[in-house]
């Protein structure tokens, strides 16, 4: 395993659309692993697959629960609303106010390729949206409701 470079905003790689995985290699599920430990040394919630450089539909994400890894991931159901301060490790040292769905459910593959649903509320719904659309080559910066400001001493996503 390795920790692998975090690319940052302005890097061209974080804002293309990246490809459905149609086999698991070892190749990706070193990648997998990698973007774990990467994600973790980070103090992050979750990483995705373009933010170290790979444009493949992969995500990983710990809320605090343990690692949950989505493959090809897409969303099923979304419900509610909440509005918080919502950070990127592509974006450091700034978080801004996002509204995101309160629930999601989505659907998405495991590192062995087996299908899976996953349901979240709060901060495992938002890092969900977060971390999905990374994949379309998107950041939260878009959606931010009023400024980017500095984080104190806040918890990145
Ligand atoms: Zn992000």
């Amino acid at each position: 395993m390795a920790i692998r470079t975090i690319r940052e905003i302005g890097d061209e790689v974080l804002t293309k659309t990246c490809k459905e995985v149609t086999k698991m290699t070892l190749r990706t599920k070193v990648l997998i692993e990698d973007m774990l430990e990467t994600m973790y040394q980070a103090n992050g919630v979750g990483l995705a697959a373009p933010q170290v450089g790979i444009l493949k539909r992969i995500v990983v994400i710990d809320v605090g629960d343990g690692p949950i890894v989505m493959v090809n991931p897409e969303i099923l159901e979304t419900d509610g609303e909440q509005t918080g301060e919502e950070g990127c490790l592509s974006v450091p040292g700034k978080s801004g106010v996002v509204t995101r769905p309160n629930y999601v459910k989505a659907r998405a593959l495991d590192e062995e390729m087996e299908e899976f649903e996953i349901e979240g509320e709060e901060l495992l719904a938002r890092a969900i949206c977060h971390e999905l659309e990374h994949l379309d080559g998107h950041l939260y910066v878009e959606k931010v409701e009023g400024e980017l400001h500095d984080v104190d001493d806040r918890e990145e996503e």
